[in-house]
């Protein structure tokens, strides 16, 4: 017989290799390389809501096991925010659930509902951790590809992608690592697609607040759509605390129900204290929001028209931490070689696209950068970069 070693890694696992986060990141702090990659804030939130955290754990809040559907004043908390920005109602007792990062929320929402062999459509570029969840749980992805410069969905191509096997559309708005938003009339006709076909819907909705001049439309504000939806969120990006990683699920009490019977065996409960300051954090008024989202717009507008003066070419985002260029103009091919040189060449780290794809010719040549960063910080990226002009 031929003796055939069994990989040690799983199969469900094969190619998962690690995130291109954590590669970037540890490649920006050994070369001193300014870090536009991951998208994190350099500077933290609030200074109050840190010491509420502190306060929470000098209170003995949140010190043991907070309950697995999280903490009372965080769930009303968020059931308050979505009343307030979206209208919404929601039961805080059997409509909410907390989780470690809306990292977990995901992975909780598919093992929760995706059985083998059923397809998940998701918009493509996808965010990394959508492809492995969708793979451990032995799902099939098919990815409904945006394409630039607007990465706009193709409705017609969408209903094309829907097969008998097709049990859910995986949405992320405003999206990653695209800075595109779903416009109203998008997410309506999404959800008709949804409702003709009786698909579930997960919408991944992390950037909620970051969005620059365009509105931010929640798939379960749209008629029929709440009885279907699975609607994730996380303090993270709202409130630039990304290593707290508290995240949430609204949704029905069934949909609920069943993301939190996955979720007990993932984590169970996580950040016990942060729950209590993200909270508080929820409840601050919307000038909060409102200066949040300016100062990113600003940003975003300062690193863009930098990107743009290199030589880059910048598509228009509309929302979240990130803006997608094009290298070719510089006469670049290859997004990731690209990326993997930036150190070296201009001590910058950006993110290829490509890894987002599944079709890695449709990426190619898209660069991701990450302007979450202090004025300076940007400034100086852009001095750097300067060396790529031609
Ligand atoms: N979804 C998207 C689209 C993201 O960009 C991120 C991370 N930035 C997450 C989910 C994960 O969020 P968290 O850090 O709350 O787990
Ligand atoms: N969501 C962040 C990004 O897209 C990274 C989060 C992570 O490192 N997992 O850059």
């Amino acid at each position: 017989m031929e003796d055939v070693k069994r990989p040690l890694l799983s199969r469900r696992l094969d190619g998962l290799g690690t995130t291109i986060f954590t590669e970037m990141s540890a490649r920006a702090l050994a070369t001193g390389s300014v870090n536009l990659g991951q998208g994190f804030p350099d500077t933290d939130g609030p200074a109050s809501v840190a010491q509420r955290a502190i306060d929470a754990i000098s209170n003995g809040e949140g010190n043991q096991y907070p309950p697995l559907p999280g903490v009372p004043p965080l769930r009303h908390a968020i059931t308050r925010h979505q009343e307030r920005f979206y209208g919404l109602a929601h039961d805080p007792d059997t409509e909410v659930l907390v989780t470690a990062g809306a990292t977990e929320a995901i992975a909780a929402a598919i093992f929760a509902l995706v059985e083998p062999g059923d397809e998940v459509i998701a918009l493509e570029p996808f965010y990394d951790s959508y492809a492995a969840n969708i793979a451990m749980a032995g799902g099939t992805r098919v990815g409904l590809t945006l394409r630039p410069p607007a990465f706009r969905p193709d409705l017609e191509e969408l209903k094309g992608k829907i097969t008998a096997r097709t049990r859910l559309l995986l949405i992320n708005t405003p999206h990653n690592p695209t800075g595109m938003v779903l416009t109203r009339a998008e997410t309506e006709a999404i959800a008709r697609i949804a409702i003709e076909h009786d698909l579930l819907v997960i919408t991944d909705e992390v950037y909620e607040h970051l969005v620059y001049d365009v509105p931010h439309i929640p798939m379960a504000t749209i008629a029929g759509m709440r009885e279907r939806t699975v609607t994730i969120s996380s303090g993270g990006k709202t409130f630039g605390f990304t290593g707290w990683k508290v995240g949430w699920v609204t949704g029905t009490p069934e949909l609920v129900a069943a993301v939190r019977t996955a979720k007990q065996f993932l984590t169970f409960v996580a950040s016990g204290p942060l729950q209590f300051a993200i909270a508080d954090a929820l409840d601050l008024p919307d000038a909060y929001y409102d200066e949040f989202a300016a100062d990113l717009k600003a940003k975003r507008d300062l690193l863009s028209a930098g990107l743009a003066e290199i030589g880059f070419d910048v598509y228009p985002c509309d929302g979240t931490y990130f803006v997608t260029t094009d290298i070719t103009s510089l006469g670049e091919r290859d997004g990731i070689d690209f990326c993997l040189s930036l150190p070296d060449r201009a001590g910058v780290v950006a993110i290829p696209s490509a890894v987002f794809y599944d079709d890695k010719e449709a990426g190619r040549t898209q660069v991701r950068f990450a302007f979450c960063k202090r004025p300076e910080v940007l400034e100086n990226a852009l001095t750097r970069l300067a060396v790529l002009k031609r």
